[in-house]
């Protein structure tokens, strides 16, 4: 073995950074390890929801964004005809009163480095390519290949928090296939958007329908447009999420006429989601997966950062239980916490999206949410998955 540790995390996204940022200054030996070398890009809108910044600054990052990164103050949704919703944070819930816009190229070499500072040991450039096989009822580490050399890694617990193509989970069966939890996004920096500031702006519009087109603002001259599409709805229509793209930024009544002038800053990229927390199972013994990896992409928005960040801390925290206790069982808790949290929005979620993802419910719904402010931050609050409730995690 090159290395025992209590915990391996595969994944440094957010998810893999939260679950180390939990159990490093306990005490615990935690190995963050990726395949990749940061800071690196990441496909993704950047949009940090109010709840994220609250965990973000939970994580002591405050001093990190602040000044430092474009802040948004609600979302502004429009559709073809049913004119234009904005909804303002904090959406009457006690979350921050503002989001941001971070490059995830930034934010997420923020949250490694957070990692090391606690104390985490970090290996940038180690791709996990093995679970090793499991001896006396559980998996006791990983295969991985750092600078063309072969490792194994021993650890009590594993972690998955490699996405939505998760190998960890692939390779233990825990991913399933089924396009209701599936979801494909592509975006693009670009330069040169008109009238686009401080707010997300989302544009369920007809040209591009059943895919939903998004810009949001990087800084005063830079938006990052992309536009994506749940697997499922493929069945409808021929469906290729490039073409959306070029129609969301050409032919669409209110995104194309702001994105006249405007130049992308390098290429579309895409990437797959795997939403809605039907798509994985979480735990399979020592083996537990956290964020995309385990489908914690809410269904409605797309919104991931959230989830892997809230995901990340209740498995470090059922983790930390376990490992202090010695009963493995304990690791089974962290499925009933986040099917405690996050089932009942997620399936609720996932039908609204599925039936209801059409112009005809789409433009009246949006043209009575422009004209009635109480409903835009109901729907606005529903889609957030803050309540009026709600008490910060
Ligand atoms: C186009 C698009 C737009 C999106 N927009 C938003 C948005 O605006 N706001 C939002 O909140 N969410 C958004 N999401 C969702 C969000 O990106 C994800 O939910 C989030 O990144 C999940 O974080 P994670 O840590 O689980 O996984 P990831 O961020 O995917 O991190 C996984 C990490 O694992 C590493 N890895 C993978 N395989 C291996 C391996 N074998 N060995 C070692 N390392 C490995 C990868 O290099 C990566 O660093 C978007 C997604 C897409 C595709």
């Amino acid at each position: 073995m090159d290395g025992e540790y209590d915990v391996v995390i595969v994944g440094a996204g957010p998810g893999g950074s939260a679950v180390a940022c939990e159990l490093a200054p306990r005490g615990f030996r935690v190995l963050l390890l990726d395949k990749e070398y940061f800071p690196r890009e990441k496909t993704c809108g950047d949009g940090v929801a109010p709840r994220a910044v609250h965990a973000l600054y939970r994580l002591g990052l405050r001093g990190e964004l602040e000044g430092r990164f474009q802040r948004t103050s609600g979302i502004r949704f429009y559709a073809t005809r049913g004119g234009l919703t904005e909804v303002r944070y904090p959406m009457g819930s006690r979350y921050p009163d503002h989001g941001y816009v971070v490059p995830r190229r930034e934010l997420d070499f923020m949250l490694l480095r957070r990692a090391r500072e606690l104390g985490a040991e970090v290996w940038e450039g180690c791709r996990a390519t093995e679970v090793l096989p499991q001896r006396n009822g559980r998996f006791p580490g990983v295969r991985a290949e750092r600078e063309g050399r072969r490792v194994e890694i021993a650890a009590r617990y594993i972690v998955g928090a490699d996405g939505p193509t998760s190998l960890v989970g692939g390779k233990l069966g825990m991913l399933n296939r089924d396009p209701l939890f599936l979801g494909v996004s592509v975006r693009c920096y670009m330069r040169g958007a008109e009238g686009v500031r401080d707010f997300l702006e989302i544009y369920p519009e007809d040209a591009i329908s059943p895919a939903c087109g998004w810009i949001f603002p990087v800084d005063g001259e830079t938006v990052n447009v992309g536009a994506g599409f749940m697997l499922y709805a493929r069945t409808r229509r021929d469906l290729n999420v490039n073409r959306v793209f070029e129609d969301f930024v050409a032919r669409t009544r209110h995104a194309a006429s702001k994105l006249r002038h405007a130049e992308p800053l390098g290429r579309t990229r895409g990437a797959l989601l795997r939403v809605g927390l039907g798509g994985s199972v979480p735990v399979k013994g020592n083996v537990l997966l956290v964020g995309d990896a385990a489908s914690m992409t809410n269904p409605i928005s797309g919104e991931g950062i959230t989830y892997a960040l809230e995901s990340g801390r209740w498995a470090g925290e059922t983790l930390a239980a376990a490992l202090r206790s010695g009963d493995p069982g304990l690791a089974e808790n962290y499925r009933r916490i986040l099917e405690w949290h996050y089932r009942r929005y997620f399936r609720l979620g996932t039908m609204a999206i599925r039936y209801g993802n059409n112009p005809w419910f789409v433009n009246p719904l949006l043209f009575t949410t422009s004209r009635v402010t109480r409903l835009g931050d109901k729907m606005g609050r529903f889609l957030m998955n803050c309540r009026r409730s709600d008490h910060p995690l």
